[in-house]
């Protein structure tokens, strides 16, 4: 995972002057870079690869002045406006799980751009917001049916443990002399494990967060694993699954926006990261449905991953949450980034596995 080689590479890329805005950066030769799009408290992952782009979540927060469709629409706006060869073209939109927080945005990306297939879990989110926002997405689907959709069930996972394939899913092929591989390694259990109830006596099972498409992405020698928001129960199946064995990475999207309930300790030993991101909103802004509510990022799961992701990071201090509506003041010193500290987070990784800080479309 060459960690050897990112120290200096961490440090560095922190110190870079941030690319001219006014200019349009080069297109990637032999790179893969991961936006992951400010959209508040939610989810928003642009995966661009050198002939094409795939939107893991199209989510977001939305409250008083913030608005994620927005930032969202004008994040997609400028990446299109620089990669004009994609022609305004999403390969593949994948969501992990209809909650509000990562679908919100769905809808105005398939009417906004072209959309080569469509992914997801197929539930019907109990939330009435999300439900109202996934019922306009099929009604969309259903009158467009030259896209095609797949959904993704555990059911459909190779026994071997080897990442679910499908053209869907990725029609990336060889380009550059890299073919990106994208596969998948959880989606909707059609039948409860047995998972029990959670803390407030309801059925694990009946949480959505649970039936998360867990998608793994390879280019070259780099990886990068996304979780939505698996919490505990699944992860513990998944971690003890067949899949086990595709777990190992080296960027990890922190599940369920760094709650205490979406990263173990058994899942960090099987991906043993060297990077992590997580995508949540900054503690300052008050209000329903906000990190500052929910005290996401939590304590215990930074501290998990400053025990586990293996690349540093220039020390700064951000706010780590203690509890709902409580935070104290953190150091940081691993490869751990934050859309709610940083605000837009894009990482390289080229396909000899050197990774790095990259400059955002718009900051
Ligand atoms: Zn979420």
């Amino acid at each position: 995972m060459l960690h050897a080689g990112l120290l200096l590479l961490g440090t560095v890329a922190m110190a870079a002057a941030p690319a001219d805005p006014s200019g349009p950066l080069p297109t990637p030769a032999d790179v893969m870079r991961l936006h992951f799009i400010d959209v508040g408290q939610g989810a928003a992952t642009l995966v661009e690869l050198p002939c094409g782009a795939m939107l893991i979540d199209a989510g977001g927060e939305d409250g008083g002045e913030f608005h994620s469709n927005d930032r969202l629409a004008a994040y997609l706006a400028a990446f299109f406006a620089r990669r004009t060869d994609l022609s305004n073209r999403l390969d593949v939109l994948l969501l992990t799980h209809p909650h509000i927080d990562h679908v919100r945005g769905a809808l105005p990306t398939l009417e906004a751009y072209t959309v080569g297939a469509f992914v997801d879990n197929g539930q019907t989110p109990v939330q009435e917001d999300a439900a109202l926002a996934m019922v306009a997405v099929r009604a969309w689907l259903d009158a467009h049916p030259t896209v095609p959709t797949l959904v993704v069930t555990t059911d459909d996972l190779p026994a071997d443990g080897a990442p679910l394939r499908h053209p869907s899913l990725d029609p990336f092929g060889v380009c550059r002399g890299v073919d990106p591989a994208v596969g998948v390694l959880w989606g909707h259990a059609p039948h409860d494990p047995g998972w029990g109830e959670d803390d407030y006596n309801k059925a694990r099972y009946d949480n959505e967060n649970n039936h998360s498409v867990v998608t793994r992405i390879d280019f070259g020698a780099a990886s990068v694993l996304i979780t939505g928001d698996l919490e505990e129960v699944a992860i513990r199946d998944l971690v003890s699954s067949p899949a086990a064995a595709a777990l190992d990475v080296d960027i990890y999207v922190v599940g369920h926006h760094g709650s205490h309930n979406g990263t173990t300790r058994d899942l960090l030993a099987a991906m043993t990261p060297a990077w992590a991101v997580l995508q949540m909103g900054p503690a300052a802004r008050h209000g329903a449905w906000t990190a500052w509510q929910y005290g996401h990022p939590r304590q215990p799961t930074i501290a998990l991953l400053a025990e586990e992701v293996s690349s540093p990071r220039e020390p700064v201090t951000h706010l780590v949450g203690i509890g709902v509506k409580r935070f104290a003041d953190t150091i940081i010193d691993d490869a751990i980034y934050a859309t709610g500290w940083d605000g837009t987070v894009v990482i390289e990784a080229d396909a000899a596995g050197i990774i790095r800080l990259g400059a955002p479309d718009v900051r």
